[in-house]
């Protein structure tokens, strides 16, 4: 296919100092959670994004010295010259394919609790480290500052040693040394590092400078830049200190690297966001730098993308999460199939992914981390044996994914869904408050579903068993599904709570359901028992509030939708909900449920309270569907005779869990089905440790 000529402007080179990309897509700096300790990995996944099209491929932050690292996450370091090999096996992947490799520097100041390295943090002025721990880090002298200045400056020379060809002086997120030397709120010192803005920036100024004099003939100096904290007049402002900030340093850099901290802001979720959010923040840069600037917003569009450039907004299209999602989202634009990029839904558990320290994983893009150790390629799959057919069935996010990478592979498939609707839970789930991209779960896979030949789609299909043994497949996939709990069993309370046939019941399934009508729901207040701690119990809480009711939310854990702090949404769901007027009890477990009332009891105390309310919704936990499984495996025997080699779960119908495990789940099964996995090793590569102070193939 050939490109739509709309879009060329999106392929044209831009000059960055001393090298020229090759497009104006830049995957700007993300974490990914691999850094020092899986760098084989690390390098295949970017060297994938640059096969994608990315022009330039970042690193995730780059510590640069161990008096400032923050294990146990897990980013990339600098610290010395052990550290290049693995750097090297980076910047050889992404130039393999002509990209160009850009590393974010990084020193962390009082966000960094250094408890690996012991050594005692340093700031600008006397804080506690912001991570809630007893640790403070103390205010840096001027043999400091010297120190710091000539550390940045060797990483830089390491950095452009391994082959890096832009290098980046950060300055964002609220997590760097230059923020905190730039902002009022952590600066307090009295000398020329300290007080007026120009103090503040000269440390930031210092850094670039250094980076220019050391790498500046041949590698690009990047600068990332929190133009605004939306803090107010707390912190900086785009139409004040990070508006002057930009104008003090305008054409210093050899590119712009701009956006909001802190990160709950630079990546928030679709939730709380459109595509595009960060312009009236960024949109100024421009005006004050002849330098190309890049910025982003979850582009997935590439007439919002064309838009930014031709109005003067951006010069390069940045993104993270649109590259995890689709890390050939610009191949696809370039080859004229923009209908088939893999959009980011926004849902940030790639962010969670790094929050809770285990390796990317992505709710779209299901090879996302598994390039080296499962060497997944995002975009094609071994072909499977000619003439294999298998039966899908249920057609929600593991389904469609199962059924799509099935007839990729060029498996004979029939999916067979019980519902009106393709999606499953990604339709329902999509119709919740703020929502609406989580359809893109369905609508990436049904696009491509509708151009394979080898793959039907049966909508109101409920199979039995019967129907399955007449249809006679080899194998069969159950993506079933699964359903809430009605009876409040899950994390708090492992039996059903006493009292539960006083009072209306009610499931996330029930209320979601299509046919569900509101009235159903007895008027009067609502109890919302929240022991799920992800997304769902604020969302039900919001839906009901929005239709006029009275709300309680009551959770055994410390905050609404615990789990999200890790999305980086909490702040923003418990706000909603406290000023929608939603009664919130926190620390509460449910000790009874009565006519017209329950009683909940304090998880410290024990000591009782009772909440007057109509009806209780119930979002503790699920229980998969395994009906058709087990009415199968029940009639085992009559399996050969129908041809049928395998049976297998998959999915929420295996163990409930996120969309993101689902599509997995889809995804690997039809990778694997026709392997013969060996239960007793790991079904991938493991990247082993060198038990010594220098790799043999590292000196
Ligand atoms: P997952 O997240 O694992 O994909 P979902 O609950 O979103 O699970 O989707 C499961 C889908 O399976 C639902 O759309 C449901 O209607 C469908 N389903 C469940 N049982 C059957 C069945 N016996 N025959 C056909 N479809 C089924
Ligand atoms: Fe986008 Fe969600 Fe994937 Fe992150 S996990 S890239 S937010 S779809």
């Amino acid at each position: 296919m050939t490109r739509d000529p709309r879009y060329d402007i999106l392929f044209e080179p831009v000059q960055i100092g001393p090298v020229t990309a090759r497009n104006r897509f830049f995957q700007v700096p993300h974490c990914i959670s691999m850094g020092h300790r899986y760098p084989f990995a690390q390098a295949a996944l970017r060297g994938i994004k640059a096969e994608g099209g990315w022009a330039v491929v970042c690193t995730e932050e780059a510590e640069i010295h161990h008096s400032s690292e923050i294990s146990p996450a897990c980013e990339h370091r600098i610290w010395d010259a052990q550290d290049m090999p693995a750097l090297r096996l980076m910047t050889e992947a992404v130039h393999e394919h002509g990209s160009l490799a850009g590393i974010e520097l990084v020193y962390n100041g009082h966000h960094a609790p250094n408890r690996y390295s012991r050594e005692t943090p340093m700031a600008p002025s006397h804080v506690p480290v912001d991570s809630h721990e007893p640790v403070q880090a103390r205010a840096m002298d001027k043999q400091d500052i010297s120190n710091f200045r000539r550390w940045h400056r060797d990483a830089g020379l390491r950095a452009r040693d391994a082959g890096f060809d832009i290098v980046y002086a950060y300055s964002g997120h609220d997590m760097s040394l230059p923020m905190h030397f730039l902002s009022k709120r952590h600066n307090a010192r009295i000398d020329e590092y300290g007080g007026s803005l120009e103090n503040r920036v000269r440390l930031f100024r210092e850094m670039i400078e250094d980076l220019k004099d050391a790498v500046g003939d041949r590698c690009a100096v990047a600068v990332r830049l929190a133009v605004d904290e939306m803090l107010g007049a707390d912190g900086l402002e785009s139409n004040s200190e990070g508006h002057d900030t930009v104008a003090m340093l305008a054409e210093l850099p050899d590119i712009w690297d701009v956006n909001i901290a802190d990160w709950s802001n630079d990546s928030m979720t679709a939730r709380f966001s459109e595509e595009g959010f960060q312009e009236p923040y960024t949109a100024f840069v421009k005006s004050l730098t002849t330098k190309p600037v890049v910025g982003v917003g979850r582009f997935t569009s590439p007439d919002a993308m064309v838009s930014q450039i031709k109005r003067g907004v951006l010069d390069m299209i940045g993104a993270a999460r649109p590259s995890i999602a689709d890390p050939f989202l610009p191949k696809k634009i370039e080859d004229g199939r923009a209908d088939e990029i893999r959009e980011c839904i926004g849902c940030n558990i790639c962010v969670a992914s790094d929050n809770v320290v285990m390796p990317i994983r992505c709710t779209q893009n299901p090879t996302m981390g598994e390039e080296w150790r499962r060497q997944w390629h995002p975009e094609v799959i071994p072909p499977t044996q000619a003439d294999t057919r298998v039966l899908v069935v249920g057609a929600g996010p593991s389904g469609l994914e199962c059924a799509r990478a099935l007839g990729v592979r060029g498996a004979s498939v029939t999916l067979a869904e019980a519902s009106g609707e393709l999606g499953g839970r990604s339709a329902r789930e999509s119709r919740l408050p703020g929502l609406s991209t989580w359809a893109r779960v369905r609508d990436y896979r049904v696009g491509r579903l509708q151009e394979m030949v080898n793959v039907e789609t049966y909508l109101k299909s409920a199979l039995d068993a019967e129907h399955v043994l007449e249809f006679g497949c080899e194998h069969v996939a159950l993506a079933t599904g699964s359903s809430w709990r009605r009876d409040t069993v899950g994390r708090h309370l492992k039996r059903p709570v006493d009292g539960l046939d006083q009072m209306p019941v009610f499931t996330p399934d029930d209320l979601l359901s299509d046919g569900f009508d509101p009235d159903a729901m007895p008027e009067g207040n609502v109890v919302v028992f929240d022991d799920d701690h992800y997304y769902l119990g604020g969302a039900i809480a919001e839906v009901l509030v929005n239709q006029g009711r009275g709300v309680t939310l009551v959770t055994p854990a410390s905050e609404v939708s615990a789990w999200t702090s890790n999305t980086l949404e909490q702040v923003r769901i418990q706000t909603v909900l406290l000023e929608k007027g939603v009664t919130i009890l926190q620390q509460r477990g449910l000790a009874r449920v009565g006519q017209g009332a329950v009683d909940l009891h304090c998880v410290f105390t024990g000591r009782q309270e009772t909440i007057d309310c109509a009806a209780l919704v119930s979002v503790t936990a699920r229980l998969p569907d395994r009906t058709l499984y087990d009415a199968l495996l029940a009639r085992d025997d009559d399996w050969p005779g129908a041809g049928i080699k395998s049976v297998t779960l998959i999915g929420d119908a295996l163990a409930p869990g996120t969309i993101a495990a689902a599509v997995y789940g889809g995804h690997r099964y039809a990778r694997e089905f026709d392997t013969t996995p060996d239960p007793d090793k790991a079904p991938f590569r493991r990247e082993m440790p060198w038990y010594g102070d220098r790799h043999p193939a590292w000196s």
